[in-house]
């Protein structure tokens, strides 16, 4: 089965060198080589971390990127809601966009306090619709304790989707935990899709106890996604190198039925992200 890692982090930075290692990986281009051939993943989509003003931006062949409009990738001050830092950087998403490794742009509401449907973003989803290019958004818990949740919690994607029909949206992690706000905001709006990154985090040792353990938990994950049935709208990302990549394609096997694999692991992402 051919894979794509519609979800992952590619940074020199000691950080992610020590999460890589809990998941039992190396954070280096080598091994994530070795580690996508080993396991059938023949892409992947980096969550973009590098600054925006990098326009000619390059990855590892087999990635694609979204351009990332955070605090310290922006020009200037680095709020997005600030105008002159707007004017500045538009011009130089609008240079990614035309890249064929750019592939959508990814916002971080949580980790900014910003509400991602406030009118300033709408220049920025303009474009992503001039050039029809989804925009994946950080939605659900964050990973440091001085962001704030409810400008992650995925209800805030209802707003955007509703005003800007035209934008295809992926609401990143499935607004873990929140699966039945998540859900809702799914199926109101056809052009919102999905990744189910950021669920595992490290290594699993012992899947059975995981699954006892998180019983809740996953059954919630699994209701939702068999509720809403559209598995044309999921996609399989691991969040590298937060956790384990073959722990992530067990674990999303398991919560997919077989007959949607090939749409979750490969086709939707595909699609999405229109990747050639
Ligand atoms: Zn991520």
């Amino acid at each position: 089965m051919r894979i794509i890692d519609a979800h992952l982090h590619f940074g020199k930075e000691p950080y992610f060198d020590d999460i890589a290692r809990k998941a039992q990986h190396e954070n280096t281009e080598a091994h994530l080589r070795k580690e996508y051939a080993r396991l059938g993943i023949v892409g992947g989509i980096v969550m973009g971390n590098r600054p925006v003003a990098d326009v000619t931006t390059a990855y590892p062949s087999m990635l694609r990127y979204c351009v990332g409009i955070e605090r310290f990738s922006l020009p200037g001050s680095g709020d997005w809601l600030d105008s002159a830092v707007r004017e500045e950087a538009l011009p130089l998403v609008e240079q990614h966009l035309k890249r064929k490794e750019c592939v959508g742009i990814k916002l971080y509401p949580g980790y900014h306090p910003y509400w991602i449907y406030d009118d300033a973003f709408a220049p920025l989803y303009r474009l992503a619709a001039q050039y029809g290019k989804p925009v994946a958004v950080h939605t659900g818990l964050t990973a440091s304790g001085d962001a704030y949740l409810k400008y992650s919690h995925p209800s805030v994607m209802d707003e955007a989707a509703t005003k800007f029909r035209d934008v295809q949206f992926v609401m990143c992690h499935f607004g873990e935990p929140w699966y039945t706000d998540a859900a809702a905001v799914l199926e109101k709006n056809p052009n919102v899709a999905a990744d189910l990154s950021g669920i595992l985090e490290g290594k699993i040792w012992d899947f059975p106890a995981f699954y006892r353990k998180q019983k809740y938990y996953i059954e919630q994950l699994k209701g939702w996604i068999s509720y809403l049935d559209s598995y044309d709208r999921f996609m399989f990302g691991t969040d590298w190198p937060l956790a384990n990549l073959e722990d992530y394609i067990t674990f999303t096997k398991d919560i997919i039925p077989e007959k949607h694999w090939d749409a979750v692991f490969f086709e939707n992402a595909k699609r999405i992200y229109q990747l050639t």
